[in-house]
């Protein structure tokens, strides 16, 4: 008897698809570049997202 396991489950894939912003509810899927965050549109990018929430708090006043 051998019991060697045959079936290993594999890790889960992230489900970014390439070149599209994996980011949003729901996903944003817009063109996107690949950040160490994984791909995010010129929005969704880290800059993006920090000058998109500047211009929110600026428009409070
Ligand atoms: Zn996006």
């Amino acid at each position: 008897m051998n019991d060697k396991p045959t079936s290993i489950t594999p890790p889960p894939y992230p489900k970014n698809t390439p070149g599209e912003c994996g980011t949003g509810r729901p996903i944003c899927g817009k063109p996107a570049r690949l950040y160490a965050v994984g791909w995010r549109c010129d929005l969704h990018s880290p800059a993006g997202w920090a000058a998109h929430l500047a211009a929110q708090a600026t428009d409070q006043q």
